[in-house]
């Protein structure tokens, strides 16, 4: 079954490094300061004109969300609403805090949090609420934010899937309460590991800032002057959750090559979308490619198709496959007896992600479809 056509394996995800992305990092090291300096302060800058407004680096996108909502006060005590269907990041992040993760069922179409549901969950101790831009798609955003501002909540946007996505013209990440982004290797773009929170309150902005140096009160601002503070205080808990200069140096290729990469993910995505349509075992989500830039590419299976066999299948053919995700309210941390969500009980066994990454030729997304759909028609 194996076409010829590619001596290896067309793999789910990957990062995607050029010749300048490993000369920055050269630069960085013959310069031998490795640590939060010029190349974080620059790429910062440069986040920050992306989005029109303050994005502070920080060490990943699940450090991010962290210090995100520790910015706005939640920790002990409190609740998030959060959608179960996301990668363990965001809960691990809530959790964190000393605060409950609590998960809320999905949109069968889209696979966003179900508002509806979540109001359900709705309890004094609720703070915030962390809406998930699965694959980078973010159509309930607005009714989100009215949620949220009808309940008194904060909103703290799981943004990583979504850099370079636009709802109603707007970059995401340009407007919202706090909006955190993840630049982890197989992210839109990467820094190898690092993340961002974008806001425009201050009072939190500058509150991350020094929780990510071990809450060194304005450490920030001596290291970007490229000093260091001696004689400090400190008054809040923090973290050693600051962005290191190779980082940024990547990053900050990255970010310039950004749209060149957009671009290709929604080309590839747009390729999917026509080739898979027509196929009735195959549910699509409803994405406006022009719009969103996909972090992946999920399918629903109907339910009738043996998924095992059909990625059984695929991979033989040399196509690696992936399952966004299992729900978190199965695993044994989040776990809550008698809880049910339905709809993502139902479709999580159903789900199939396809590759999807700068480096995926037009033509290996149509060998991706000629596969599978002859696994799932011979099935
Ligand atoms: C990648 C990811 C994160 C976490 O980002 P890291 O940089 O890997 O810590 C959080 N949420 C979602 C949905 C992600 O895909």
């Amino acid at each position: 079954m194996r076409h010829g056509m590619f001596t290896s394996m067309i793999r789910l995800s990957k990062s995607s490094l050029g010749q300048a992305e490993k000369q920055a990092v050269l630069k960085v090291l013959e310069i031998e300061y490795l640590g939060m300096g010029d190349e974080v302060k620059a790429f910062e800058e440069q986040l920050s004109t992306f989005f029109g407004r303050t994005a502070v680096c920080v060490s990943t996108g699940t450090a991010a969300l962290q210090l995100a909502l520790q910015s706005i006060g939640v920790g002990v005590g409190d609740e998030v609403l959060v959608p179960t269907l996301t990668y363990v990041a965001s809960f691990q992040a809530i959790s964190a805090t000393g605060a409950l993760p609590v998960a809320c069922d999905v949109l069968e179409s889209s696979l966003l949090i179900d508002l509806n549901d979540a109001r359900k969950r709705l309890t004094p101790r609720t703070k915030a609420i962390m809406p998930v831009h699965y694959a980078g798609n973010c159509e309930n955003l607005d009714a989100t934010h009215a949620f949220a501002q009808e309940f008194n909540l904060r909103v703290v946007e799981d943004a990583a899937h979504a850099f370079g996505s636009r709802y109603h013209n707007r970059k995401i990440g340009s407007f919202g309460d706090l909006v955190c982004f993840s630049f982890d290797g197989i992210k839109n773009i990467t820094s190898a590991e690092g993340g961002c929170v974008v806001s425009n309150d201050q009072s939190a902005v500058q509150n991350i800032r020094d929780a990510r140096l071990l809450g060194v009160i304005n450490d920030t601002e001596s290291r970007y002057a490229g000093k260091r503070s001696w004689d400090f205080d400190v008054c809040n808990q923090g973290w050693r959750y600051h962005m290191s200069n190779i980082n940024a140096a990547i990053g900050r290729v990255q970010l310039a090559r950004s749209s060149e990469f957009f671009r290709h993910r929604q080309c590839i995505a747009k390729t999917y979308d026509r080739l898979l349509k027509d196929e009735k075992k195959i549910g699509l989500l409803p994405i406006n490619y022009n719009d969103v830039v996909p972090h992946i590419y999920a399918i629903k299976l109907d339910s009738a198709v043996d998924k095992h066999a059909v990625t059984g299948n695929l991979n033989t053919s040399g196509v690696q496959t992936g399952t966004h995700y299992l729900p978190n309210h199965y695993l044994s941390l989040y776990k809550k007896s008698g809880l049910t969500l339905p709809v993502a009980e139902k479709i999580y066994p159903t789900l199939l992600t396809l590759p999807m990454h700068f480096d995926l030729s037009l033509s290996e997304a149509e060998y991706v479809c000629n596969v599978l759909k002859e696994a799932i028609n011979s099935d």
